[in-house]
């Protein structure tokens, strides 16, 4: 059951070739027998999941069933689920019991998705590796001395060695795609506003975006249909109907131009660059025309990141101060005492770098010179590819500059970590829609190709991956160790 994708086990749902409940435990088992080394999951709600499970199978006994009812999904364990811990992988959250469901969430139980659990992560999403959790580090199915990516690693594991179907993640800078590359799986950001940021813990306001995880595009784009639409609560959220990405995608692809910025391929190893040049072949063999494209701005963008995205991490990350909820500090001597020992004793090390960087640059001597600096070159970089899409349908590069690296290996130089999202940056600067998927191997470990669409186009870069996926069994590929 562990090899089909979610369309598949959709259809076998209906042809009952099992029930949810098997379907439920050969997940759940397979998470005890994997997740010993793999630690991908944080909490796994079995008892909850089984009960889930016997309700769906009611479900379709009495035909009230959804396409989806009993299919399992893991859910990035930074989206708020009622009565389940939500821990952000931080010791200031690990004792928190969300009261409510994040809409994501909601949504999809809505949809019959029932959770097997929530999964591991940087420590409020900060890092490219996963090595930042309080939960310790997860480890790559490829290979377990080596990370996953991050920041959505264990969603990333939990689909990449099957133990879940699919999963959710968010991407802040490339949190999604970077981990869905190193570990061989397909993963969306959507368009900013699509998806609703309401309980979902906030890292990066202006940048933050929910998106599925999962082995295919056909499968993100079911995933997607469940999670995206227009939420009051969120007031960025995007108010337009969902369109129907799952049939859209399986149009012919017309005409499509695809766009190559010489940015992104300056610089690339000859590994990648001849993985690239195959997916490229394969788009023409499909009628694709290919055009060199200029984004002058890109190098821009990691440098600017960093200013925008710690400056709203240390705005957002101030409610936590030991009164309200999270981690508080044994005996506090007196208020002042309380909020910095609950702080420092609650968050980690990256997330300390980051609130104090983000302080520094939003202080009122610093403002203008950082953060209003970055917001305009944030403009340049949508300027670079808004003139883009006037002459392409798409943008194709790399996910990630190499193959995922050793744990321990960048910890301790945090520039040389944040360059990893060198390529992933530039789409949540500019909002777009972005999507990573599996085109190949360097060194027998998986790295991805990436398409960026323009605003709102997730249905372009979905139908491009899912011909891609019919022309290519990158994406049906098991790591050895869990087959
Ligand atoms: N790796 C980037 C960071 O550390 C992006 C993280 C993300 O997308 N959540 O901030």
């Amino acid at each position: 059951m562990h090899h089909n994708t979610i369309s598949e086990i959709a259809d076998d749902l209906a042809k009952k070739r099992y029930s949810c409940l098997e379907l439920a435990e050969h997940f759940l088992n397979r998470i005890a027998q994997h997740d010993k080394t793999l630690n991908a999951f944080i909490t796994v709600t079995r008892d909850q999941a089984l009960a889930e499970a016997k309700l769906a199978d009611q479900l379709r006994h009495t035909n009230k069933a959804s396409r989806f009812t009993g299919i399992p999904i893991a859910h990035k364990d930074i989206f708020c689920t009622q009565g389940i811990r939500t821990s952000c992988a931080s010791k200031m959250l690990d004792n928190f019991i969300s009261p409510y469901n994040a809409t994501v969430v909601e949504k999809m139980k809505q949809q019959g998705f029932i959770v097997l659990g929530k999964t591991n992560m940087d420590e409020f999403a900060m890092g490219s590796s996963n090595e930042t959790s309080y939960y310790g580090p997860c480890k790559n199915p490829w290979d377990t001395s080596l990370v996953p990516g991050g920041s959505s690693g264990g969603s990333a594991i939990a689909v990449a060695a099957r133990l879940a179907p699919g999963a959710t993640g968010t991407d802040t800078g490339g949190s999604i795609r970077q981990p869905a590359a190193l570990c061989g799986i397909t993963g969306l950001k959507p368009t900013y506003g699509r998806v609703s940021r309401y309980g979902m813990i906030a890292f990066a306001s202006s940048l933050d975006q929910g998106g599925p995880m999962a082995q295919s595009a056909e499968d993100c784009a079911l995933l997607l249909e469940a999670m995206a639409g227009f939420d009051p609560r969120d007031s960025t959220s995007f108010d337009q109907t969902v369109p129907a990405y799952s049939q859209l995608i399986k149009e012919p692809l017309q005409r499509l131009k695809v766009g190559l910025p010489k940015e992104y391929f300056d610089n690339l190893s000859p590994e990648m660059e001849k993985i690239l040049l195959n997916v490229i072949e394969v788009l023409k063999s499909s009628g694709a025309e290919v055009i060199e494209v200029s984004l002058p701005s890109l190098p821009l963008s990691v440098p600017v990141y960093y200013v925008v995205a710690s400056a709203e991490c240390s705005s957002n990350l101030s409610r936590y101060d030991g009164v309200r909820y999270g981690y508080r500090c044994e005996a506090p001597q007196d208020l002042m005492d309380l909020y910095v020992r609950s702080r420092t004793e609650g968050f980690g090390t990256e997330v300390k770098r980051r609130i104090m960087l983000g302080t520094y640059t939003l202080s009122a001597g610093y403002f203008d010179a950082y953060y209003i600096k970055a917001q305009k070159v944030r403009q340049l970089i949508a300027q670079d590819f808004a003139k883009a899409f006037e002459q392409v349908d798409v943008i194709l590069g790399p996910t990630v500059p190499a193959p995922a690296f050793k744990l321990g290996e960048k910890s301790s130089d945090p520039v040389q970590m944040y360059l990893n999202d060198i390529y992933t940056i530039a789409a949540n600067m500019a909002g777009l829609p972005a999507l990573s998927m599996p085109c190949g191997y360097i060194q027998g470990l998986p790295v991805g190709a990436q398409l960026i669409g323009p605003l709102y186009r997730e249905d372009k870069i979905l139908q491009v991956a899912h011909h891609y996926q019919q022309q290519t069994d990158w994406h049906r590929h098991l790591p050895k160790g869990v087959q």
